[in-house]
């Protein structure tokens, strides 16, 4: 009798100790981790911390393929996300934004954020509307705002309002992630000119994930910009195949020669970092 009790006792035990791992497992799955979704040719970061989302644009729409839908939208489920809570769209093109309606429509979305350069742009206004996202829950972001999620700070950064564009590229939003164990930049499509206007805003522009301007083309990812943040990795989000040639052999030569490591979504599929005592590590 005493033996069995003992059993039962070592039963309950084991099972209070699985419990724990699930409930470990479970607040695992929602805790920090930034991750670059294959979506093919467009842009689509989330970064879930602290129960947060936070959407860094939205991934493309094409006439045969809606990546929000198809991709985005299934992912984040994967990743546990009910709600997201910032959408950072970094500007107008349909690779980045495109897939924004999609999302909208599964997904109550709590705030987006677009540089104020794009406010009168007639795409950008198209895919809200379409998404549904009323102006009161949009905020156009003139020069730089700071956010904090929990123990990390957003940096946003965006051309001000004025500011004479070569093309929509150049008016991309710089989003700089830092805080406990990682940092990481996004430029969007900025191309060398739009890096020099940033970098010379000034801040601290060191992070651990770069994800390449432009998806890998030529002239985005330049030295200095490469000096600047002196990445560990760089992640290329381009589409298998395509038809632009990115990412191009002399900005993966440019990141090799700063010894960082390539990560191409075209090649390995989404892509996971967490966080470390040494920074940003992948899963
Ligand atoms: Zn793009």
């Amino acid at each position: 009798m005493a033996r069995g009790t003992w059993r039962v006792g070592l039963a309950g035990a084991a099972v209070g100790l699985l419990l724990l791992a699930v409930v470990v497992l479970r607040s695992g799955a929602s805790s920090t981790r930034l991750t670059f979704l294959a979506v093919g040719q467009g842009d689509c970061a989330v970064f879930q911390h602290a129960g947060a989302t936070v959407l860094i644009d939205a991934g493309p729409l094409t006439d045969t393929f809606d990546a929000g839908e198809r991709i985005v939208a299934p992912e984040l489920g994967r990743l546990g996300v009910e709600t997201i809570d910032l959408v950072l769209l970094s500007h107008p093109d349909s690779d980045h934004v495109g897939g924004l309606p999609a999302l909208a429509r599964r997904f109550p979305i709590g705030r987006v954020v677009i540089p104020a350069v794009f406010r009168e742009h007639a795409e950008m206004g198209r895919v809200l509307k379409e998404a549904g996202i009323a102006m009161d829950r949009v905020s156009w972001l003139d020069g730089r705002l700071v956010l904090g999620v929990g123990r990390f700070t957003l940096r946003l950064d965006g051309p001000p309002r004025g500011t004479p564009l070569e093309n929509d590229n150049d008016g991309s939003m710089f989003v700089h992630l830092s805080g406990d164990g990682g940092t990481a930049l996004f430029t969007g499509d900025a191309g060398f000119e739009g890096e020099l206007r940033m970098l010379r805003r000034g801040g601290g522009w060191k992070a651990e994930v770069l994800k390449a301007g432009h998806h890998g083309s030529r002239t985005s990812t330049g030295m200095s910009l490469l000096r600047a943040s002196a990445p560990r990795f760089v992640v290329f989000s381009c589409g298998r195949s395509n038809r632009y040639g990115h990412p191009s052999e002399a900005t993966l030569g440019r990141v090799k020669a700063h010894s960082a490591a390539v990560v191409r979504t075209d090649r390995e599929g989404s892509v996971t970092f967490v966080p470390s005592r040494t920074g940003f590590r992948r899963e």
